[in-house]
């Protein structure tokens, strides 16, 4: 089979969050046995250098051209073929985003994102896929595309954050009708605006997001943010497939950031080596037996980090040392700075992104914490459980499906659970987390069973398979 993945982030190139890593270690899985390909942005500030073939594709039929400003842009646009692995690249070479430093909050994302899809769905024919696979409302016009199309391919849409929809104002999006898209835009709209997202949803041949308990929840308000209708219009074609991650690239007796590599073996030993090293780099004086949580992520409402400060405001108790990474909502930031300064034995906090240092944390942590108001599935809960760090969840999304806690099966448990947006749930959970602390014994045994976890995509890759075999076969039996 073949495909084409379209995507504003890939890892290592691009990177501001889950969206990157997963597109990353699924293509990884898909191109040992299909033949897989991936069509990103070049920007200006590329995290790694490409390997590039040489070999270059256009982005619009030449020949069909009158002259519009967006013709014109993807005529003077072009993707240069890369090797990543067996994984194909196609770099989206194009003024509108070849001097970007970075790929969102750019002004005109409209303008940007909806050529770069054009160019997507333009590619996916050039190279004779069997899918078109679609991540984000980024790329979700390529979908919208190839359903205008008399050529269109079968497709398949992602939903990775459902809180980001590309919505925009109708009268931004005039170019839609004209020259080279002639869309019909009655899908794209919703509440007033162009939702290129809820055309995704609406037309895409499958739907899925990337975890079942997100999957169920997006069904409903609020967690829908507006489109539980219309996914629940699609929901026999819309499917939850929990992500799976690198265990190559995430495995704490490889990681080359990390102080101290450790496996199941010398993990007591070799985390304490960790958790002392981050205390030197970080210039704090901590005894290394109290337990450190870990937290990094991006200063969003949705990651619910005030849940987390409502709790460590008025539990001077408890005995935990905080390591956070992260930047975003300066307000947050600016009471994370204060407490770093003013609380040195409690709270540590360094702002910005730090791919390095969050691995270090990983390493070091002994607790993980996510307190998500939601979450479409979550990454670093998998990678605490893959570096022996017990994570604490709040009940939702893909957390809920990858970290268990059971009272009446401790020995089974593989993290603590506590409700979202409730600070007096995370002091309990922050309770519970210290009592394991101390029973060294039950503590360590639970540090060796989610380090044995597999969290890798060999044993879920086939979800999408199947996912790809019936969009084909739906496809073909609704063109007949
Ligand atoms: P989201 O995609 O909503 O941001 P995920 O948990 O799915 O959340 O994935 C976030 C990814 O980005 C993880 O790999 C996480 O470690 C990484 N990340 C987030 N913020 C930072 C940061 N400030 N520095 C380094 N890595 C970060």
């Amino acid at each position: 089979m073949k495909i084409l993945h379209a995507t504003a982030e890939f890892y290592p190139y691009i990177k501001m969050g889950g969206l990157s890593d997963m597109l990353s270690s699924v293509t990884k899985e898909q191109s040992k046995t299909h033949e897989t390909s991936v069509a990103l942005p070049l920007i200006a500030n590329l995290k790694k250098e490409p390997k590039f073939t040489g070999r270059v594709f256009s982005c619009i039929d030449l020949k069909s051209i009158i002259g519009s400003d967006s013709s014109k842009i993807l005529s003077t646009s072009r993707f240069l073929e890369a090797e990543e692995g067996n994984v194909k690249l196609y770099f989206f070479d194009s003024p509108l985003f070849r001097d970007l430093p970075k790929i969102y909050e750019n002004s005109d994302e409209h303008f940007r994102f909806a050529l770069f899809s054009y160019a997507c769905f333009h590619l996916s024919l050039l190279l004779k896929v069997d899918v078109f696979h679609a991540h984000d409302w980024h790329t979700a016009l390529g979908v919208y595309f190839h359903d205008s199309s008399v050529d269109g391919l079968p497709t398949v849409f992602t939903i990775h954050n459902l809180a980001y929809q590309g919505d925009h104002p109708e009268w931004l999006c005039g170019f839609l009708k004209g020259e080279p898209f002639y869309l019909n835009i009655d899908l794209l709209k919703h509440a007033g605006k162009l939702n290129f997202l809820k055309g995704a949803v609406s037309v895409a041949t499958k739907v899925t997001t990337v975890s079942p308990g997100y999957r169920n929840e997006v069904l409903g308000e609020p967690q829908g943010c507006g489109l539980s209708v219309n996914l629940s219009t699609r929901r026999e074609d819309f499917v939850g497939i929990l992500n799976g991650l690198d265990e190559e690239e995430w495995n704490p007796s490889t990681d080359t950031n990390i102080y101290k590599n450790y496996n199941v073996k010398n993990y007591i030993e070799n985390k304490l080596e960790n958790k002392i090293s981050i205390f030197k780099e970080i210039k704090r004086d901590i005894n290394p037996n109290r337990p450190i949580i870990g937290m990094i992520g991006r200063l969003t409402w949705q990651k619910g980090y005030e849940t987390f400060l409502a709790s460590y405001r008025n539990k001077w108790y408890h005995p935990f040392f905080y390591i956070f990474l992260g930047s975003g909502d300066e307000k947050m930031e600016n009471e994370l700075f204060h407490h770093s300064h003013y609380a040195q034995d409690r709270l540590f906090f360094l702002k910005g992104y730090d791919e390095e240092f969050a691995r270090k944390i990983e390493a070091a942590s002994d607790f993980f914490l996510m307190p998500s108001l939601f979450e479409p599935c979550g990454l670093n809960q998998m990678y605490s459980h893959r570096y022996g760090t017990v994570p604490i969840v709040s009940r939702v999304g893909g957390l809920k499906d990858t970290v268990v806690e059971d009272p009446f099966d401790i020995e089974n448990s593989t993290g603590i659970i506590f409700e979202p947006g409730e600070s007096h749930s995370l002091d309990f959970a922050l309770d519970r987390a210290n009592t394991l602390f101390k029973d060294t014994e039950r503590f360590k045994n639970m540090q060796k069973r989610i380090m044995n976890l597999d969290w890798s995509w060999k044993s879920r890759v086939g979800e999408y398979y199947r996912v790809y075999n019936s969009a084909i076969r739906k496809k073909k039996f609704t063109a007949e």
